[in-house]
């Protein structure tokens, strides 16, 4: 059996490997006020209780691409994993969509034709097919990076995994940015779930290894919470000794 690598390692790994491998591999870990303001945006998204529709919080209602008489069912906080892909993870929310009675086969609607004499008249609970729809939490903006993509399908190839539902079964989630009060509709295309299974063996593959990347000193730095703790103008491969010295003393 895989060990189990966490869903947001995949994130991290996108951004920067080393960061990835100091949190995942070394165990540090530092705040910056981008990862408190996230981490309180998840909270927010997981307090509410399970319940239809959303419990009513205006970012949770569904795109206007969802028809308005789908019954649908919001659990905040699951608990997710993949054994076939050794992830485990939590997602903010996981809708459960019952497609409405014009979305669905005769036989399925909850309101058929008239039955013929001698046939039930009503199709049993589970013969309704519900299609799960993962909705992630993030307190930005959409980013040039496709991190929150990977980590949402990653979310929905465990839930394909967990319900036992055929590969591609999931066809939509959807991110909710803090910043814009926008959720963003995310097609799970084939090409997606590809780079999202790649990014998942890369990520393994270096965690396995237990070496931690060299840094690079790079713009997203300046945004990165162990920014501290990696020193990149310190440890980078072309930074001696002495010119670090010199730029720390001339800074001053
Ligand atoms: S400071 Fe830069 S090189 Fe170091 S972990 Fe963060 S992003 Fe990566």
């Amino acid at each position: 059996m895989l060990s189990p690598i966490p869903i947001s390692a995949l994130q991290h790994y996108i951004f920067c490997p080393r960061q990835c491998a100091l949190i995942h591999i070394e165990g540090l870990w530092a705040e910056n006020r981008l990862t408190v303001e996230g981490r309180t945006l998840h909270r927010k998204a997981h307090a509410e209780k399970v319940g239809p529709r959303g419990g009513g919080r205006a970012e949770s209602r569904p795109s206007k691409a969802v028809p308005r008489d789908r019954r649908i069912r919001t659990v905040r906080g699951l608990l997710l994993c993949s054994e076939v892909l050794g992830l485990v993870g939590q997602a903010d929310v996981v809708e459960f969509h019952v497609p409405s009675d014009g979305e669905l086969a005769p036989d399925q609607q909850s309101t058929p034709p008239p039955a013929r004499a001698g046939r039930s008249s009503s199709p049993p609970c589970s013969a309704v097919p519900t299609v799960p729809l993962p909705i992630e939490y993030k307190r930005g903006k959409p980013k040039r990076h496709d991190a929150d993509l990977v980590q949402l399908c990653a979310q929905a190839l465990c839930l394909e995994d967990m319900l036992h539902l055929a590969e591609g079964s999931i066809k939509a989630g959807a991110i909710y940015y803090g910043a814009t009060k926008h959720r963003m509709d995310v097609d799970l295309s084939p090409n997606l779930r590809a780079r999202t299974r790649a990014i998942v063996a890369a990520c393994r593959a270096m965690m396995e290894s237990g070496v931690t990347p060299r840094a690079k000193r790079e713009r997203k730095c300046s945004r990165c919470s162990l920014l501290d703790v990696c020193l990149p103008d310190a440890t980078a491969p072309s930074v001696s000794a002495s010119h670090y010295l010199n730029r720390a003393i001339d800074s001053r």
